[in-house]
């Protein structure tokens, strides 16, 4: 009989976890998996600011699903047969441990991403998985019964089935559309807001464990989101700025990343309780300047600023405070508004929005509906998540299902 042959290209995490997936369920089959660069997982390597958020521990499909502003209807179905914990526990029985952060985000224990990335090098030469450095795939020509992949080198291999797992390269999206695929624009996701406020940068190092952003883009029903906020040298980042950068890619994209963003810095309160709470100040330490006495759990130096903004001078006592001051006040506390131009970088982790359209794909295998025993996986596929470890985990669990389905061609 003749041995079936795969090619995977792309050796990032949805690729090796597909090339070793296909690799062990059938090692009848041959496995060749193509990577343009000389260094493999390179994006692996440098997740996580070096440590690798491999996953999330969120362990109910459903909810998982619910942190992928595209793709999570899709992922929801494949969630039930490859989830996080099927991560853990695959890592596990390779040796390498994961542990779980206080937010969620799961790491391995050595805090080294080249533990993950030595794992997956390692399980794929003991599944005998042909790894293939600096060779970059150009061209893909679907033959009478198979496939012929034309290297940069010109050299021609053939396949039975093929994996597309070439993240945001546009090479990858040039060859899934020659392939037929339809193509949802790419564009960048979890980012950073600049605000030109010079007075607010200056607050650089501020953080809050909880504000409350809305994102007001003209036309478009405002996004919002409760979390973490960091004030930087550019504007804001910190978990609620990512997560809306990522919920609002493609609108701020369309924008030119022009939109407002609107502050609540209290949102334990609602404003009548914010009122409230500033009238017993005013009324209980009235001889006391507002600069000094907060009233509020607020870093001092935003207060002061947000005094700035309310037009309140520091040398204002609680007593003076008149009605519309007191408005005034409320408004900056609880919606001051802050114009976005332009997107900054987090440096620990980005992903990009769009990419191959998921109507053409079978969830349970990841084959395309368009071209027979093509598949997907990971990043070029139009599916992205919020910070986390949510996106690896669709790498690992696209990679895996495509695997499964490829190395099951007996
Ligand atoms: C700085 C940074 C930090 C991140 N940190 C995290 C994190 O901690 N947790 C998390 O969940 N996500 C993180 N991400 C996102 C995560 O890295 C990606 O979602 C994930 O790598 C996608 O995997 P992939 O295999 O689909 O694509 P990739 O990892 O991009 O792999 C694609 C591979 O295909 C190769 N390739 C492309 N075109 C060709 C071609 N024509 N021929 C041959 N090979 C080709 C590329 O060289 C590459 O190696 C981070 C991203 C960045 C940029």
């Amino acid at each position: 009989m003749q041995t079936r042959k795969i090619i995977v290209i792309g050796g990032g995490a949805a690729g090796f976890f597909a090339a070793i997936a296909a690799a062990e369920i059938n090692p009848h089959v041959q496995v060749t998996l193509l990577e343009a660069s000389r260094k493999p997982l390179a994006k692996v390597l440098i997740s996580g600011g070096g440590r690798c958020n491999v996953t999330h521990a969120c362990f109910e499909p459903a909810l998982l699903a619910l942190n992928y502003p595209r793709g999570g209807k899709a992922l929801r179905g494949a969630f039930t047969r490859f989830q996080a914990k099927d991560t853990i526990a695959w890592f596990k029985q390779r040796g390498v441990k994961l542990k779980t952060e206080a937010d969620g985000r799961m790491f391995p224990v050595t805090d080294n991403s080249q533990t993950i990335a030595d794992c997956l090098m390692e399980t794929a030469r003991v599944a005998g998985v042909d790894v293939r450095i600096g060779t970059p795939v150009v061209q893909v020509k679907p033959t009478d019964s198979n496939f012929a992949v034309i290297l940069k080198s010109a050299e021609v291999l053939e396949c039975d089935r093929l994996l597309l797992a070439t993240g945001s390269n546009p090479i990858g999206y040039k060859i899934a559309q020659d392939l037929g695929h339809l193509l949802q624009p790419p564009v960048p996701s979890l980012f950073t807001f600049n605000i030109p406020e010079p007075k607010l940068r200056k607050l650089a190092g501020v953080s809050l464990n909880s504000a409350h952003l809305r994102l007001s883009v003209s036309g478009i029903t405002p996004l919002e989101q409760i979390g973490p906020l960091l004030i930087t040298h550019w504007g804001v980042s910190g978990p609620a700025v990512l997560k809306l950068s990522a919920w609002g890619a493609r609108i701020l994209h369309d924008s030119n990343y022009q939109a407002t963003l609107t502050i609540n810095w209290l949102p334990e309160f609602n404003q009548e309780q914010l009122r409230q709470q500033l009238l017993t100040v005013k009324n209980t330490s009235g001889k006391r300047a507002i600069a000094l006495h907060r009233g509020v759990n607020l870093p001092h130096r935003l207060w002061q600023y947000i005094l700035e903004r309310a037009a309140i001078d520091t040398d204002t006592r609680w007593a003076e405070v008149s009605k519309s001051t007191l408005n005034k006040l409320i408004t900056e506390l609880s919606q001051g508004e802050y114009l976005i131009h332009g997107k900054g970088v987090f440096k620990d982790e980005f992903v990009t929005c769009g990419g191959v359209s998921l109507k053409q794909i079978n969830f349970k295998t990841m084959e395309s509906r368009v071209i027979p025993r093509v598949h997907f996986a990971g990043e070029i596929l139009d599916i992205d998540g919020i910070t986390g470890g949510f996106n690896f985990q669709s790498a690992w669990t696209t990679g895996y299902l495509a695997g499964l389905a490829m190395g099951d061609i007996a």
